[in-house]
């Protein structure tokens, strides 16, 4: 199966509501869509969302990189994977997100010349999966209600968005915790929002008042590692490393140095399906459990996410894959079944999910 031609789309979905974090607010998602032809009927469907803030990323990036790797995988063969990949990942430095785009769609099309479905190749077992659902930053009342309303829909996981003033933050993570029964599992994100003093001092206080929280993820800025380690000194909350964690140095690193207790994998920041694999490796290797995570991204990159989750499913124990959930609609179609916090991976072939 040789590779034909590599083509891009922009793909659009309106999301029920604004999403808003610490970092930025957005009302819809649009995402880059690589669709790679090859001389059989099979279309390698692949796809990312850029987010400049957290991978630097714009759309007129990821759609020069993806053209300017093109070349050197057109009309090479599908069966030299292993080789494919070393050349979407050395071609070019940084742009993880460009990168997983074009990745993803490799391992689908390796997939479907295998005549099975991804999970099936990368010796997963696990179809069924649960994810968590983000409530966006607002004000207290907001955040009780969109609470309940996820309640309501079937969620038993929520991921809470601070990062506003530790008054505050303390004020909407207490409240929401006494707004829903004891056994609904509480995250908090806070994107970097806090300093490392702030994150001791809230999370000391709710500790203290008996709010029990099953992480607290990425309380400081990215390269703050010594903050990370000051809290994780100073608190009985778990730490979830996000926007510390891009490398495979930095997955060993931060687990080396005891930064943190999770790390947050999301296939746009490592550059693809490879290297989350390899980063649950590495996580393992330190006993340590992992969250796989999204961007605002649509149903292929997701999917190509909760594959990988089934792939390592030891050792991903959390899926904060709620982005599909969180569109009106995306204009994808194939048998993967996102019902809310439900998420079923199908027995077709590939990804199971085209464009
Ligand atoms: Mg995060």
């Amino acid at each position: 199966m040789k590779i034909r031609k590599i083509e891009t789309k922009i793909l659009k979905a309106p999301l029920k509501k604004p999403f808003q974090t610490a970092l930025r607010r957005v009302e819809s998602l649009e995402d880059i869509v690589v669709l790679v032809y090859t001389d059989t009927e099979h279309i390698g469907y692949g796809e990312g969302s850029p987010t400049p803030v957290i991978t630097g990323e714009t759309k007129g990036t990821m759609l020069a990189v993806i053209e300017y790797i093109a070349p050197f995988l057109l009309h090479r063969d599908i069966e030299e994977f292993d080789a494919l990949l070393d050349t979407v990942e050395r071609t070019i430095l940084k742009n993880t997100t460009a990168k997983s785009a074009l990745e993803i769609a490799l391992y689908d099309l390796k997939a479907k010349s295998q005549n099975q479905p991804l999970y099936t190749m990368l010796g997963g077992t696990q179809r069924e999966f649960q994810t968590d659902i983000t409530i966006s930053l607002g004000s207290v009342e907001q955040m009780v209600s969109s609470s309940l309303e996820a309640l309501a829909l079937g969620y038993r996981v929520l991921k809470i968005k601070v990062g506003e003033t530790p008054r505050k933050d303390i004020e909407r993570i207490e409240a929401i915790y006494k707004s829903v029964p004891k056994d609904i599992t509480l995250r908090v994100d806070a994107n970097q929002a806090w300093s490392a003093k702030e994150s001791v001092q809230i999370l000391t206080t709710l500790e203290s008042r008996g709010v029990v929280l099953e992480l607290v993820e990425q309380p400081v800025k990215a390269e703050d590692i010594r903050g990370l380690q000051y809290i994780k000194q100073r608190v009985q909350t778990p730490l979830l490393a996000d926007e510390s964690l891009f490398t495979l140095a930095d997955a060993r690193s931060l687990l080396e140095n005891n930064c943190v207790d999770f790390l947050n994998i999301k296939l746009a920041k490592c550059g693809g399906i490879r290297n989350a694999l390899k980063v649950a490796d590495i996580a393992d290797e330190y006993g340590a459990k992992c969250m796989l995570g999204c961007m605002l991204e649509g149903a292929i990159s997701v999917c190509a996410g909760v594959h990988v989750a089934s792939a390592r499913a030891k050792t991903i124990t959390m899926l904060d894959l709620d982005a599909v959930s969180l569109c009106q609609n995306t204009p994808t179609h194939g048998t993967v079944q996102f019902n809310e916090s439900k998420i079923l991976l199908s027995s077709a072939i590939g990804l199971g999910i085209e464009y």
